[in-house]
This record gives structure tokens, C-alpha cells and sequence, in this order.
């Protein structure tokens, strides 16, 4: 489905303005009054643990676990999924976490919670990828039932997870190599209702750097990541990133947790209210710098510091420590990741600047193919 149904405009209205309005119709008819995902299965009021299994085909199998709090009063269905970068760890601890933080008995909706997608990554330290195939878990959708492991897990979250959730929220955590300033993305689709749905959500996560992203969901390749297919099936969502260089801290775990209960008070599904961060800095087009092959890079340049475009960020050497060049920031704006580590191969991203948005978002533009 590319265009939004007027029954779903009506439903992100409802999101956009969270106002809890309980019809007729929910109090006769209770599609959620028992949730299931794989072999985990939630009535009103519980909350349950369980797992996906992806039997094996060409490659190995593996094992999805996650949690599902089905709350006492019907109410919109919330997806929070992370570890499709399994070594993104921030995330995919704080979704550990937040489990436990929702009282099924004081729940408004339903909560499913899949905290670690890439189970391979994440055992084996491989970022970015899963190294059973080597395919990315975040651009791979739909997948594929018959395809390869990375295919069958996604097919299956494609089937079991995003068409019974209203929202989903794709939490990441500054892989390995990354040198991460937290951030949320408002990725726009140019539908007005959902896109202020969306960024309401976003708002209320409470992290005070927002990428904007526009996308055409008409091109295949902007469906291929999480939030770019629940899009494409009309549904509410944002991406929100805290971790860096493989750390896990206390604090960028709270703003994960915190960010994912603002999202569920948004919705008024929790009591309390939203904590949107007081000034937000909006960023729009990233530019990268890659490397040209293998050495040791060093940064110059800290997480989230704003630079002119020639500013050095940092430096490469070769593997006796002979320096083979600066790097340079490619325009003006903030460092939103800088490499974290020194190893580096061809293609890597060294650092991405992001440009500053001073007057605010702009209005949605379709991209350019
Ligand atoms: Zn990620």
C-alpha cells in the first residue's frame, strides 16, 4: 500500500494528538485481546516472554527473542525493535530494560519489545552486518521466506510484528566503530498526517538532535530498513540512536528507556507526560567522508561538535605511523559520528556532518533518485 487509507489518516490524527477517545467499537471488539508472536502470547493485563525461531534453510537458523505487555485497556500497539545491529549495544540493553518497566496492569495498548534482532552480530562482535550472510539486518526488507538467514528473520518480523503494530520505533546505538552523538531521525514520506505523527513521536523521545529525512516510498530502495517499509504500510514511526564505540553508559541507556517511556506517555499509555528536550537542533542532508583504503585513523574532532566545511576532523597514517593525510569536514555543520576506532578499510565512513537546519525543518522534498 503507497497511499495512506483515510481510516489510517484518521489513526495518526488520533497518534498525532494522542487524545484517548475510547469508541464503541473498542469496547465490543478487541483485536488485541490476546497479542502472539512467535511462541509468545499476551491476554489483557500480562505480559509474556517468548521467541521466533527462523528454522534453518540455505544457512543456519536462529533465535528471536522478545516480550509482549498486553495491556489491561485496549489502546494503539507499539513495536519497539533494536539489535539489527547487534553490536549496537546501548539499544539493545535498554530494550532489555524497558520490558521490565512497563506494568502490564497500568498499560493503555500493547507493547512489543524485540531487543536484539542480529543474534550473529551480536554473539560474534560483527557490526553492521550479520555474518551468517553478510547481509545488512536493516535493508533487507521485506525479506524473504525462502532466502537467506538475514531474509527469513526479517520476512518474519515483516509478517508477524509490523502489520498488528500502529507504531514502530527502531531504536540503534552507535555501532562499534562509531563515535555517535545521540540522535532521532524524523524520516517524512510527504503525507502530512503521518508525518506529523511521527514527528510528534519523535518530539516526545526527548532527544535534542533530530535528522530529518525525506523519502519517496514509492522507491523500492528507501522500503528496504525498518522504518522505510512500515512507512510504506502507512504506519507511524522515527528511529532514535545513544551508545558509542561499542560502550554502554548509563546515561545514553536512560535517554533510550526514557526516550521509549516519553513515546508510550505521548500516546497516552502510560500516565505522566512527555518530555520533549527543550530546544531541539534540527539537522538535514549528511555528508560522509570515506576512506580510500586501509590505515589507522586517528579523530581530531569530538562527537556533536559543530565545524565549517575544510575543518580537520582528523588524520590517517599508514601501519608505521606515517601520517598519509588529513581529513577534512566536507561542509559546514555537526559531527554527528566520527569514527571510533583506528582500523579502517576501503569505504569506511570516517566522519558524517550533518548540516544545521536554523530555521527548522524545511517542507518535504521528494528526492532525487
Ligand atoms: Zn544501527
Amino acid at each position: 500500500m503507497r497511499n495512506i487509507s483515510p481510516m489510517r489518516a484518521l489513526l495518526h490524527l488520533f497518534l498525532a494528538s494522542a487524545v484517548f477517545t475510547p469508541t464503541v467499537r473498542s469496547q465490543s471488539v478487541d483485536p488485541h485481546a490476546t497479542v502472539t508472536v512467535g511462541s509468545a502470547s499476551a491476554k489483557r493485563g500480562e505480559r509474556a516472554y517468548g521467541a521466533h525461531a527462523i528454522p534453518a534453510g540455505s544457512d543456519s537458523g536462529t533465535t528471536i527473542q522478545l516480550a509482549i505487555i498486553n495491556g489491561a485497556r485496549p489502546g494503539p500497539v507499539v513495536a519497539f525493535v533494536s539489535g539489527a545491529h547487534g553490536t549496537e549495544y546501548t539499544s539493545i540493553v535498554a530494550l532489555t530494560r524497558l520490558i521490565e518497566r512497563i506494568d502490564p496492569g497500568k498499560l493503555t495498548g500493547t507493547v512489543i519489545v524485540v531487543p536484539l534482532l542480529n543474534v550473529a552480530s551480536f554473539e560474534q562482535m560483527v557490526p553492521h552486518v550479520n555474518p551468517v550472510d553478510r547481509k545488512g539486518m536493516n535493508a533487507s526488507y521485506p525479506g524473504d521466506a525462502n532466502g537467506t538467514q538475514t531474509q527469513r528473520a526479517l520476512a518474519a518480523v515483516a509478517r508477524e510484528i509490523v502489520p498488528q503494530s500502529d507504531v514502530i520505533v527502531d531504536l540503534h546505538g552507535g555501532d562499534l566503530d562509531e563515535d555517535l552523538r545521540p540522535y532521532s531521525y524524523w524520516i517524512r514520506t510527504g503525507q502530512t498526517a503521518q508525518d506529523d505523527a511521527s514527528r510528534a513521536l519523535a518530539l516526545a523521545f526527548g532527544l535534542d538532535m533530530i535528522i530529518v529525512r525525506d523519502l519517496d516510498i514509492a522507491a523500492p530502495a528507501s522500503t528496504r530498513s525498518l522504518s522505510g517499509y512500515a512507512l510504506s504500510l502507512g504506519k507511524t514511526t522515527f528511529v532514535a540512536e545513544a551508545g558509542h564505540s561499542g560502550t554502554v553508559t548509563a546515561a545514553e541507556t536512560a535517554m533510550l528507556i526514557n526516550g521509549s517511556l516519553g513515546v508510550l506517555r505521548q500516546l497516552h499509555m502510560v500516565p505522566g507526560a512527555a518530555k520533549p528536550a527543550a530546544k531541539i537542533g534540527w539537522v538535514g542532508a549528511d555528508e560522509r567522508v570515506r576512506a580510500d583504503g586501509g590505515g589507522m585513523f586517528y579523530a581530531t574532532a569530538t562527537r556533536g561538535s559543530v565545524v565549517k566545511k575544510g575543518h580537520q576532523v582528523g588524520y590517517v597514517t599508514d601501519y608505521v605511523g606515517r601520517m598519509t593525510g588529513p581529513v577534512l569536514a566536507p561542509q559546514d555543520g555537526v559531527v554527528s559520528f566520527i569514527r571510533g576506532v583506528p582500523s579502517m578499510t576501503k569505504g569506511a565512513t570516517l566522519v558524517t556532518i550533518t548540516k544545521q537546519l536554523p530555521d527548522g525543518p524545511p517542507a518535504w522534498q521528494k528526492p532525487a533518485p
